[in-house]
Formats: structure tokens, C-alpha cells, sequence
């Protein structure tokens, strides 16, 4: 093999892993769920760690949900609270921690339901480790979602 047809195998070579990595990158989007975008940073007081909002439905007269994807980095989940009309949460990507005051913290993957009853004090995140991403439908029809504090590390991680 002279030298001119070792730069051919060569170039042919990084053409071929160049396209591989694009593809790669494309299947990791689509892997991450990517349905709906990711949304804006939320800046709220009533969060710890970093988590994004896709407002997708406001509630009104017609519709009494409100419907918004929530992206959860690991670490990041909500304070305490409580939904008067309930709410349900769609587990999209990722792994999430779920806790209902008084009960064990559950472990949510992807593909699953949860659905928190009216009034119950409860927090939703990420787990330690990995993303979460929920699409949250939350009944509006009876007032807006109750704040009542932080989830401290403690809790988290039991
Ligand atoms: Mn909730």
C-alpha cells in the first residue's frame, strides 16, 4: 500500500466514525425523549436544584388541567406541596423519586403513573443519579397548588 492510498483509508475512515458519531448524537436526543422541548430554567423558590419547564396547557374554562413537561436534573426535585384537585404524573425519561407524607419514597421510571390524590402533601424530582423528565397534569378547578416547605437532604435520600 503506497502512501497516497494509506491518506485514502484514512480520510474514508474518519468519514465513516464522523457519521457515526452524528447518528450517535441524533439517537441520544431522541433517546432523551425529546417529545417536547425541554422549556425554560425554573427560578422558583419552591424548587431545589436545577429543573426546566414546558408550559404545554393552561387550564381555563373549557379545560380545568394544566399540563407542563418537567425536566429534573439529578439531584433537583420540588418542595413539599399539594394539588387541591389532584394531579397526575407521566414518567417520560429518566428516573424519579415520588413520596407521599408518611410513606416510603417510591422510585418512578419511565413508562410510569403516578397518581396524587387531592390535598396529600407530597414532593416529585429526580433521583440522585439520573435525569427525570414528567409531563404533570394538574387539576386547576379547586385552587392552586399548596407550597408547604423543603424537602431537606435527609428526606431526599432515605
Ligand atoms: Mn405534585
Amino acid at each position: 500500500m503506497n502512501f497516497k492510498n494509506v491518506v485514502t483509508v484514512f480520510l474514508l475512515g474518519a468519514l465513516v466514525f464522523s457519521c457515526k458519531q452524528q447518528n450517535k448524537s441524533a439517537n441520544m436526543e431522541a433517546e432523551r425523549g425529546l417529545v417536547f422541548a425541554k422549556g425554560e430554567k425554573i427560578t422558583s423558590d419552591n424548587f431545589i436544584g436545577t429543573a426546566f419547564l414546558n408550559a404545554l396547557v393552561e387550564a381555563d374554562s373549557t379545560n380545568p388541567n394544566a399540563v407542563g413537561s418537567v425536566t429534573f436534573e439529578p439531584g433537583a426535585r420540588t418542595n413539599w406541596h399539594s394539588h387541591p384537585a389532584g394531579q397526575i404524573i407521566l414518567a417520560l425519561d429518566g428516573v424519579g423519586y415520588y413520596q407521599e407524607k408518611g410513606n416510603p419514597k417510591i422510585i418512578v421510571k419511565k413508562g410510569d403513573v403516578v397518581r396524587c390524590p387531592p390535598d396529600i402533601p407530597h414532593w416529585h424530582g429526580a433521583s440522585t443519579g439520573t435525569a427525570f423528565v414528567q409531563i404533570a397534569i394538574t387539576g386547576r378547578e379547586k385552587g392552586e397548588t399548596v407550597w408547604l416547605g423543603t424537602v431537606t437532604d435527609e428526606a431526599y435520600d432515605q
